[in-house]
């Protein structure tokens, strides 16, 4: 089956350049692999009179009996009579009006097939699929006929849904010998699969609907299967290729810190993860661990404490975060903790002064600093490392790749890595994005949490919402109010929150209230001094746009209200959301929004108020933007395109697909076994249609 698509029935030179650089389809085989992305009903002739303008696509059997035409140049259309026994119809072109009147005749029996819509009383069907009746080939048509995605210019030259169907025929009849397998026989046998020849047979022509399934299940599981292997083995390589700095001992750091310093117990996901952490440290193996947990969930004590597990082991170790508020924050709160622990520790990022770094990367060098906090500054070549044994990347979905890649190179042999994330990824992305790390999840939140109040509020309420407000500020609350700045350039958006800022001022005047502002196009020492005011209790309202969504903390802020928050997407809302409810108060957020509400957004809305559970919010997440575009995988994009699979809907199949893969790397890591030859010719096939492959993740 290398043939080129050229040399089959009904190709030939021009077609296939176009499927070539329209679909990337070359090879006949390219074509049997080209699968339907539906399937239509054709096993139903509908009567006329049967017929209401609510069903979608549907087909009738009858002939035309008059044809005119009405309007004059480009507005004209060709209107055809189309009876049956039982009414009539009219069917309408406003193109290739001379094709249709020289290819469709009166008194032919004729299938029709579109959508009916119903106009003036009359139901009619522009642009119908129209095929001679006596011209049909039975023998592809089942019932379920398949549609395939076409494109405008193979459209205009013929190559429509329709005529793929029949290429694939066309492709199926040339096959003197059964199409070869592409999975190891004794998987197709022991899960029962369907073959890879009947499974092409019946996902362009299906016997029936029980038989497509069986292929369609079969085609998803082998794309899911040869996606897990590829990633776990390319995991299974770079644990053989770094060797990991081997943490033996839990020493005086983190003792002291535990039965010292740490002022709450540990939730037991906290335990659970350090273990798993622990366990890699001291295996000799590089650990490269992705620590997931919905906001709030103590993702940062789990870090530090990993840390200090370096050190007591004569390691350095850093954390990085994407923004310098976030940066200081995380350095304020550990300095906090290690209080007395004589640990040297330092903030790094773009504003430090030029002192100050000279003096840094001095102690770095030389081993005194143990711990280095900051923002990309880190990964700076003049930073360098004595020895660093543990990078810690905080919202690790904000830094690229390259980026990422960096902090593998600040030692000799890479350091520990472990990434934490924003709001949870669904764990069937995180499978596959994710997939060649190991995943710990914190899938508890510290105890004494008051659960929030979310609720959404129409524009027109908002004197009602000041009056809340004023008695929260009144109680010694302090309050959040966000302004959506989806990218921080827009015009318009500035002024939104501009005017925005001045209408809450004018609502809450000094000096009886003080309201801070906090944007990103802020000098960095503004923004730090409005945050140190807030903080501080000397304001009571923060005006901001989103560079408070991650990780600020303001324990005695407990009113987050959220501006436009249809504008916003639901991993965002969710952090923050997470804002609030740090402290003991009850907490609330408040979600405004105009009376125009498209279907997502308002789906978006509901579950913010449903819910406070970070995963179930991912879940609905995907299911909106879909699996490439939500948080976490926006930014470095889906590492593979699935032809048939889909992760949102097929999650099943694809735990299903990982744990067969995880056997097999575990049984036969180097593929050595004869069965197994046919899993290296298929990876190296594969190779090309997955772009990108990453060793870091
Ligand atoms: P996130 O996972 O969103 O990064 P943080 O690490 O910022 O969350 O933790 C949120 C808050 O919870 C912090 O104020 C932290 O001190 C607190 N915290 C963390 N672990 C516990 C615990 N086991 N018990 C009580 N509070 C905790
Ligand atoms: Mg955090």
């Amino acid at each position: 089956m290398q043939k080129n698509i050229k040399y089959l029935k009904g190709v030939g030179e021009k077609k296939a350049k176009l499927l070539q650089s329209e679909l990337n389809i070359t090879r006949i085989e390219d074509l049997l692999y080209y699968f339907p992305f539906k399937y239509v009903d054709r096993s139903k002739i509908y009567t006329i009179r049967e017929i209401n303008a609510e069903l979608s696509q549907i087909q009738i059997k009858g002939k035309i009996t008059a044809f005119r035409t009405e309007g004059k140049s480009h507005k004209k259309r060709l209107i055809a009579t189309f009876r049956d026994k039982t009414g009539f119809v009219e069917l309408i072109w406003f193109q290739s009006i001379k094709w249709v009147e020289q290819n469709i005749k009166p008194n032919v029996e004729y299938i029709v097939f579109g959508k009916p819509n119903r106009y003036k009383g009359i139901v009619n069907f522009a642009h119908p699929e129209i095929e001679a009746v006596a011209e049909i080939d039975t023998s592809i048509n089942t019932g379920l006929e398949s549609a395939y995605n076409t494109t405008e210019k193979l459209k205009k030259n013929y190559i429509t849904s329709k005529a793929i169907h029949k290429l694939q025929k066309n492709a199926r009849n040339l096959l003197k010998t059964p199409l070869a397998e592409t999975l190891p026989l004794y998987l197709t046998k022991k899960l029962n699969l369907m073959d890879a020849d009947t499974a092409i047979r019946n996902i362009h022509f299906p016997e029936n609907l029980k038989a497509l399934e069986k292929a369609q299940f079969r085609f998803k599981f082998e794309e899911l299967f040869y996606i897990q292997l590829k990633i776990l083995k390319l995991k299974a390589g770079r644990q053989k290729k770094f060797i990991g700095f081997s943490f033996e001992k839990i020493g005086n750091y983190f003792n002291s810190f535990y039965y010292n310093n740490l002022p709450f117990e540990l939730t037991n996901a906290q335990k659970r993860v350090l273990k798993e952490i622990r366990a890699d440290l001291k295996s000799g193996k590089h650990m490269n661990r992705l620590l997931q947990g919905d906001v709030g969930s103590g993702k940062t004590l789990v870090a530090l404490m990993s840390m200090l597990i370096a050190l007591d082991n004569g390691f350095q170790a850093c954390l990085m975060a994407p923004t310098e508020i976030l940066a200081s924050q995380h350095f304020d709160t550990i300095r906090h903790l290690l209080k007395g622990l004589h640990i040297e520790i330092a903030l790094l990022t773009g504003s430090s002064k030029k002192k100050e770094r000279t003096q840094i990367q001095e102690k770095l060098l030389d081993g005194r600093l143990q711990i280095l906090v900051g923002t990309h500054a880190l990964i700076e070549d003049a930073v360098r490392f004595n020895n660093l044994g543990i990078a810690v990347i905080d919202e690790q979905h904000r830094f690229g790749v390259a980026q990422r890649a960096k902090m593998w190179n600040k030692n000799t042999q890479p350091p520990h890595i472990i990434v934490m994330t924003a709001t949870p990824i669904p764990r069937t992305l995180s499978m596959t994005v994710y997939g060649d790390l190991d995943i710990s999840v914190i899938d508890e939140l510290p105890p004494g949490r008051k659960p929030i109040t979310t609720a959404h509020y129409y524009d027109s309420k908002r004197s009602a919402l000041f009056g809340f407000l004023r008695k929260q500020i009144k109680e010694g609350r302090q309050i959040y109010i966000v302004y959506p700045l989806i990218k921080e350039s827009e015009k318009m958006d500035y002024k939104d929150l501009e005017d925005g800022y001045q209408s809450i001022v004018r609502a809450f005047p000094a000096p009886q209230y003080s309201v801070a502002i906090v944007h990103g196009q802020m000098k960095p020492a503004d923004k730090e001094r409005s945050m140190q005011i807030f903080a501080g209790g000397q304001a009571q309202i923060l005006v901001a746009t989103t560079v408070i969504e991650v990780g600020v903390n303001v324990p005695n802020a407990s009113v987050m209200v959220i501006e436009s928050a249809e504008r916003f997407g639901l991993s965002q809302l969710h952090q923050l959301r997470g804002r609030v409810g740090r402290g003991a108060e009850k907490s609330y957020c408040l979600l405004m929004t105009s009376y125009k509400l498209s279907k997502d957004a308002k789906k978006r809305i509901d579950t913010m108020v449903n819910t406070n559970d970070g995963f179930e919010i991912a879940e609905v997440d995907m299911k909106l933007r879909g699996p490439g575009d939500i948080e976490g995988t926006k930014q470095s994009g889906m590492p593979f395109e699935l032809k048939i699979a889909n992760i949102v809907k097929d999650g099943q199949i694809l735990q299903y697909a990982r744990d067969v893969a995880e056997k097999i790397i575990e049984q036969d890591p180097n593929f050595i076994k004869k069965e197994n030859k046919i899993l290296v010719d298929q990876l190296k096939k594969r190779q090309n249609t997955n772009k990108n492959w990453k060793d870091i993740s």
